[in-house]
């Protein structure tokens, strides 16, 4: 079977459009780099810079002055080599196996070592620089406090120590514990850099500072503790098209279950965003989508492709473009969702623009 040859065709314009202000996004950097005050600050571009997209998140970042980012996966790498050098990208999750450290060296790339397992593999499979993630107390990845006396660890060539707050988003106790903890593991490694804080360790203070900081959710608009709420913009304004209006009558309903009934004559608009594009069904009952300034409210159950919208007296018509709130703070609360999964599950369907 021949596929169509469709190198003269247009890609017609999709239905769901994702508005990124890369201003706003580089304004953010630059403000939470001058909040880390003697510390740069790095950029947490995992999972797609949070679903946003690296290949317009990246540059950006790099233009206002980002030199170090984090990613999770080693298939990640790849896709971020396009807009910074190798050196530059640290991959969160370490070397599992001799593939994954053969492939940190073939791309250079650089590992955090988080076990004793993990620094005896880089270290066997030919060593080098990389970086070492102390668990501090968030029982999550990281080599514990009392294994850094290890031969293993004093065999790396260690670039940064790293460590990760389990509660910086909370007035918690546990943010000294942890950071009393780093401090002494931090006497006794070498290492030419240490980083502690993400978004919201940035606003714990100086103390929480040290070289370099990692953060992530407020870069693009997340707001993870009210200290945050004044320095941060929205970064990522999502759109969707209308695909169908109906007219309902009393007695009717909407969508799947029926969970929604017409109690007097409405003007419906279906629209093209659902669940696989992260408008989640918690998103739906209470939720609306804008139109020109004008909440429409959503009728019945999120479908997969699909959410259905009261039009109320507006001329709403096929075609047209509603807003998706995307406000983070705002639609965490009303939603319940986290801040954190609003962006990472955006989806692929969107046009970003
Ligand atoms: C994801 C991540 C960050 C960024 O955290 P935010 O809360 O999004 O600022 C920083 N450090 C580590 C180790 C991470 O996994």
């Amino acid at each position: 079977m021949t596929p169509p040859d469709l190198s003269q065709v247009a890609v017609p314009p999709a239905s769901l459009r994702m508005r990124l202000d890369t201003e706003a996004l580089k304004a953010n950097w630059r403000t939470l780099d001058r909040l880390s005050g003697a510390a740069a600050a790095g950029a947490a571009v995992k999972a797609n810079a949070y679903g946003l997209g690296v290949e317009r998140v990246v540059p950006a970042l790099r233009e206002a002055g980002a030199r170090q980012f984090f990613l999770a996966h080693w298939g990640e790498v790849a896709p971020l080599l396009a807009h910074t050098d190798a050196a530059s990208i640290a991959v969160l999750h370490g070397p599992r196996d001799e593939a994954e450290a053969a492939y940190a060296r073939a791309t250079g790339a650089v590992p955090v070592i988080n076990s004793l397992r993990q620094a005896d593999l880089w270290t066997r499979t030919g060593g080098g620089r990389c970086h070492l993630m102390l668990d501090s107390g968030i029982n999550r990845l990281g080599i514990a406090a009392d294994e850094v006396g290890d031969a293993a660890v004093a065999g790396l060539d260690v670039d940064v120590l790293l460590s990760h707050l389990a509660s910086a988003d909370e007035d918690s106790d546990m943010n000294a514990r942890q950071l009393s903890t780093f401090r002494e593991v931090a006497g006794q490694v070498e290492a030419r850099r240490l980083s502690f804080a993400n978004s919201a360790g940035i606003a714990l203070g100086s103390d929480y500072h040290f070289d370099l900081t990692r953060p992530g959710i407020a870069l693009y608009g997340g707001v993870p503790v009210p200290a945050l709420a004044p320095h941060v913009a929205q970064v990522a304004f999502p759109e969707a098209a209308v695909l169908q209006v109906r007219n309902l009558k009393p007695g009717e309903s909407v969508g799947y279950n029926a969970l929604w009934t017409a109690d007097r004559p409405v003007r419906a608009a279906t629209v093209s965003i659902g669940y696989a594009d992260g408008f989640l069904r918690a998103r739906g009952e209470g939720g609306a989508l804008g139109y020109g300034g004008v909440m429409l409210p959503i009728l019945g159950r999120v479908s997969m492709d699909m959410v259905v919208v009261d039009c109320g007296d507006l001329p709403v018509k096929e075609g047209d473009y509603l807003t998706v709130p995307f406000a983070l703070p705002e639609v965490s609360a009303r939603s319940g969702l986290s801040q954190y999964e609003l962006l990472t599950t955006i989806g692929h369907r969107f046009q970003s623009r």
